[in-house]
């Protein structure tokens, strides 16, 4: 794994909201910033799991954590808005937003996914992705140096049979990263990327494959070094790309030098 070391308290003074925030990845990502200084905004379904994960970051770094309970499957785009005043009236802007929370969902062949649970999944994993994105865009804007990342699958960058709408979202997720980032490019300094954490041990991966070792599977902790890289000033050429975290190498990510 991608070995880095991050300067200490290299997120003070950063503001970072997190989805998927209470559990699995974006939890580990929780910790991890809070222990670099970061101000979080931490969003999960569950209230219950967010505030022990509230409890965990604040042990680490009082005062600078808050959580809010969404849930992506009826959040309609008024409440976007709404989150995206309140993260105005406490923050002067949007350094970091990591949109991670996604649902796995029925995998089935196409032909026999059901309708409904391909409209929840598209609803959880991709409409709330571009309504947060939209809704925290000019906040993100008045960061000098914003990192903007959607967590993706290998299973959104090649079609994998069986993989329903989870995979198809996860291709919309690329797509939305790549109309983004261009769009960026020209009119502000957000970097925007995405990130395929590849088979991490986590309640998800372990609903997708029953049958696995977890201890076979690297652990959201070893991730970590990829996520606190992205958001590192060292970082800030890397755009528009389509990241593995597994045998990352920064040097993969950066344009090639102009001739
Ligand atoms: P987990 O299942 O551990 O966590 C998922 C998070 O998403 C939880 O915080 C959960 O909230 C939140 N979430 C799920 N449904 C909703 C909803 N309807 N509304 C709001 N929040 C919701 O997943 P991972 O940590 O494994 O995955 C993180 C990201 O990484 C995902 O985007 C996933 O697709 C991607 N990924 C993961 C891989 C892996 O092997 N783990 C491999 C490739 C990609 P709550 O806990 O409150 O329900």
């Amino acid at each position: 794994m991608f070995d880095y070391v991050a300067p200490a308290d290299f997120l003070e003074q950063k503001s970072i909201l997190i989805t998927g925030a209470s559990d699995g990845i974006g939890k580990c990502c929780a910790i991890t910033f809070a222990k670099y200084g970061a101000n979080l905004i931490l969003l999960g379904r569950s209230l219950e799991k967010l505030e022990q994960v509230y409890d965990e970051v604040e042990a680490i770094n009082p005062g600078r954590v808050s959580i809010q309970p969404i849930d992506f499957k009826a959040a309609q785009e008024d409440a976007y808005a709404t989150l995206a005043t309140s993260v105005a009236e406490n923050y002067d802007c949007l350094d970091g937003l990591i949109l991670n929370a996604s649902m796995l969902g029925a995998r089935n062949p196409i032909e026999f996914v059901p309708a409904d649970v391909w409209e929840e999944t598209m609803r959880v994993n991709v409409n709330s992705t571009f309504l947060l994105t939209k809704a925290m865009l000019p906040l993100l804007r008045l960061s000098r140096d914003a990192r903007l990342l959607f967590i993706s699958s290998s299973v959104g960058r090649k079609g994998r049979a069986h993989w329903g709408a989870y995979g198809v979202s996860k291709f919309a997720i690329e797509g939305l990263m790549q109309t983004l980032a261009e769009e960026m490019e020209k009119t502000s300094t957000v970097k925007v990327n995405s990130l395929n954490p590849g088979g991490t041990r986590t309640g998800m991966r372990q609903e997708a494959y029953p049958a696995e070792d977890p201890y076979s599977l690297p652990t959201p902790e070893d991730l970590m070094p990829v996520y606190l890289y992205l958001l590192s000033t060292e970082a800030q050429g890397i755009h528009g790309q389509a990241i593995d975290a597994r045998d990352f190498e920064p040097g993969k990510y950066f344009p090639p030098p102009k001739k």
